[in-house]
């Protein structure tokens, strides 16, 4: 696709990448062998079945490693600034380069980014104006894939009858309750963190605000005129299109309106 590579030297975030893809190459590598597959060959559960789970596990590891090396919306070191925009940049006193309002100075990456949200660890990367949209569909899909990991653990043990034909002596077999638990816990973990996670992004793009400006409650004097939910979304996903903000596979198209606030403007 022709992408820029975005890559923050940081080794604590390496290992809280390492541990997201570690849960995620687990279940992958596991589940179908151990759930899916047997399941399958003894016709309790469609192809279909094998299918969306690999669709939800693709999707979910694209949505990770774009929102991990996307650029955030790391400011230029001389940037154009447009006539018309220049009431709203301001000056960053740690870096000493023009940036829009909104924008906020991660102390993690050194550098300052375009409507940042917060500095991710999970991810390793600032989530700001040009990969937020990645975030959330890692948020969605991560908690797709674990909410559907959970519901396959507890079929296989307490809904589908038990298999018949399953070679006890491959390694996985062997230790099959030991690794499907570690999956339970793993996804109760997944999918709890993400729940949360998912529905304060969700509120935070509802209400236009920013991890950030929530936190410092920057905008409680400021009478903010409400934007429409669809404007919103549309803004961080970068199109009008809903279908395309569930596809992490694609180029995100800058509405040109996310600088600011819509009663600033
Ligand atoms: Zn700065
Ligand atoms: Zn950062």
């Amino acid at each position: 696709m022709g992408l820029p590579i975005h890559f923050v030297v940081d080794p604590q975030g390496w290992f809280c990448v390492g541990v997201i893809f570690f849960i995620w190459l687990y279940n992958t590598l596991f589940i179908p062998q151990l759930i899916l597959f047997p399941r399958f060959e003894e016709g309790h559960i469609p192809a279909a079945a094998i299918w969306a789970y690999y669709g939800a596990s693709l999707f979910c590891v694209v949505s990770l490693l774009r929102a991990s090396t996307a650029d955030p919306g790391k400011l230029l070191e001389c940037p154009k600034i447009p006539l018309r925009e220049k009431d709203y940049w301001e000056l960053c006193n740690k870096c000493n380069l023009m940036r829009p309002k909104r924008s906020h100075h991660c102390s993690r990456c050194g550098h300052c980014v375009r409507r940042m949200d917060h500095h991710c660890p999970w991810i390793n990367n600032c989530v700001g104006e040009d990969n937020h949209w990645l975030f959330l569909q890692l948020c969605f899909y991560t908690q797709l894939l674990s909410g559907y990991t959970l519901i396959l653990d507890f079929c296989h043990y307490y809904y589908f009858i038990p298999l018949k034909t399953i070679n006890w002596d491959v390694f996985m077999f062997r230790h099959e309750l030991a690794m499907l638990r570690i999956s339970t816990f793993m996804g109760i973990v997944m999918f709890g963190g993400m729940c949360s996670l998912f529905y304060t992004q969700i509120e935070g793009i509802l209400t236009d605000l920013t991890t950030i400006e929530k936190m410092t409650n920057c905008c409680d004097q400021v009478p903010q005129v409400r934007k429409p939910w669809q404007q919103t979304f549309s803004e961080v996903f970068g199109s009008r299109w809903k279908i395309l903000w569930f596809i992490p596979f694609r180029r995100r198209r800058p509405l040109g309106v996310a600088y600011y606030f819509a009663n600033h403007v």
